[in-house]
């Protein structure tokens, strides 16, 4: 009787926790994620608002990207805000062996492939931050580093999560001189050098192979008695004769001059002692905390600082709003689990958008408020413009509002900007001309108007020319420019 009193017990308690976590506004999560119907969630909002979204990505690590997949082939309209570093902490790894399918592939290929899948089947990338969120008002607010402001029906945070840091002295005085977290970007700098790695992990270990074809001598520097790292991972520092491994020890200051690290105070941690090491980098690998900067507290979060989720759904506590990857995942932190959880983050969103009356008829209501009119078939909306020629015959008193943008394929900064013009071209088709004009292939053209660089954007009204404008324009500054002559 009394076992049975507690299971019951135990069961109302369990309910009682579940309800006060996702308290307000929330999935039903005894109904395996099938949403509930919610009173403040009216798709009709969007109607007069701006830039509207259907689902916005924000991150695009492997959650963010299958996300970006599973939404465009669910037909929604996807935009993916890639963040400061695009791809994510996959880009910062070498070969990976646990990918589904592939024996052994570079990170950064993985991510490649991911981002060529997600565009071809229509994501939208944007290169830039998304630093607020307004959950409060429906549609979602969202607004970027560069001041852009779109409104979302749907969001899935896929922010990852970034290296921790010691928080000992020398560390902050020393960062980029001789202390890093990324062995991917700055191994070369360490030719020849003396260098520890701290940390037991999987990173740690590939952080300290990264090193070795530079580094002179490689010191893992594990906290504990053992390493965390998987026992293959560990199996592999036995085939490098430049790392060593030491265990019970911890760091405890860094010191240098102004050049740089030149050494460390370790703390024996069995005996207490402290001595000072001669040392020339020091490269942290001791995990990493979720970034969730940007949410403002709006989300429930579990004890470490993940997004917590409701059951096994990419729901956070609030509807609409799902979370994917290491920002929610204290548990698996895999590439492969998280570009699962992309996926499944994709189907909850379009499955809310779908409980809340999205349809047909309603995604053609919306067009006109879209951030990103999706662009017809067989639409080709900036032309390239290549001789004098045309460019006379093209760019006249009748020809309103025109955008010349002169780029080369050997600019990346040019290369980056094209969909920009795309964009742009898309947004105001009814009062705006965009060429692209490839400087290596139209020099006469160049020389004719005084280009003498890339990127040159040129911005004509009524075939005279109004604006010069020789540096890479963001996309706040571009909408401006045309608003101000359109
Ligand atoms: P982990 O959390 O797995 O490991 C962190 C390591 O740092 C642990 O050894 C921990 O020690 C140590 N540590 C934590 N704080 C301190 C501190 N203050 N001082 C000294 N040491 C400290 O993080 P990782 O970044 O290594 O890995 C994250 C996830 O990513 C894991 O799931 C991992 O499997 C995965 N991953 C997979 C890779 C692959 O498959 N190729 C590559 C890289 C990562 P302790 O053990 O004592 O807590």
């Amino acid at each position: 009787m009394k076992r049975y009193f507690a299971i019951a017990l135990l069961g109302v308690g369990c309910i009682y926790a579940a309800t006060s976590l996702f308290s307000h506004r929330f999935y039903d999560n005894t109904h395996q994620g099938r949403v509930k119907k919610d009173p403040l969630i009216n798709l009709e909002n969007a109607l007069d608002k701006e830039n509207v979204v259907d689902i916005a990505i924000i991150g695009s690590g492997p959650a963010g990207l299958m996300a970006s997949v599973y939404g465009c082939r669910a037909g929604r309209q996807v935009i993916c805000f890639e963040g400061a570093e695009p791809g994510g902490l996959l880009t910062k790894t070498t070969l990976v062996e646990n990918w589904p399918g592939e024996k052994s592939i570079l990170g950064p290929d993985i991510i490649k492939n991911m981002h060529l899948q997600a565009e071809e089947l229509g994501a939208h990338f944007i290169h830039d931050t998304v630093i607020k969120t307004d959950f409060s008002q429906y549609p979602y607010r969202l607004e970027t580093e560069d001041g852009l402001v779109v409104h979302a029906l749907s969001v899935i945070v896929t922010t990852g999560a970034k290296p921790k840091t010691l928080g000992i002295p020398g560390e902050n005085t020393f960062w980029g001189k001789g202390v890093t977290t990324c062995a991917v970007c700055d191994a070369p700098f360490y030719k020849n050098k003396d260098v520890v790695v701290i940390g037991g992990g999987d990173s740690a270990v590939e952080e300290a192979i990264q090193l070795t074809p530079y580094a002179r001598s490689i010191t893992l520097m594990v906290r504990g008695s053992a390493m965390r790292a998987a026992v293959t991972m560990q199996q592999r520092l036995a085939q490098y004769s430049n790392i060593f491994v030491r265990y019970n020890v911890s760091l405890q200051e860094i010191v240098g001059d102004t050049a740089g690290v030149t050494g460390i105070l370790v703390r024996d941690n069995q005996t207490g002692n402290v001595t000072q090491e001669r040392i020339d980098g020091v490269f942290l690998a001791i995990g990493h905390e979720p970034n969730v900067w940007m949410l403002d507290n709006q989300l429930t979060l579990c004890d470490t600082g993940h997004i917590a989720l409701c059951g096994r759904t990419q729901q956070t506590s609030v509807p609409g709003v799902f979370a994917a990857g290491d920002v929610s995942d204290n548990e698996y932190r895999q590439a492969g689990v998280a570009a699962g959880d992309g996926i499944k983050a994709a189907l909850d969103a379009d499955r809310f958008l779908m409980h809340h009356g999205y349809s047909q008829v309603y995604a053609q209501q919306i067009d006109e408020v879209r951030f990103y009119p999706p662009i017809k078939a067989g639409e080709e909306l900036v032309q390239s413009l290549e001789t004098i020629e045309a460019f006379n015959a093209l760019v006249s008193p009748e020809s309103g509002l025109v955008l010349l943008d002169f780029y080369a394929t050997y600019c990346s900064i040019c290369m980056q900007t094209l969909p920009l013009f795309e964009w742009v071209a898309n947004r105001y088709r009814d009062v705006l001309t965009v060429y692209s004009v490839d400087f290596e292939r139209a020099e006469p053209l160049a020389t004719h108007l005084g280009v003498q660089k890339v990127p040159t954007l040129l911005i004509f009204k009524d075939g005279q020319l109004i604006e010069k404008i020789v540096s890479p324009m963001s996309r706040a500054e571009l909408t401006a420019l045309v608003e101000r002559y359109r």
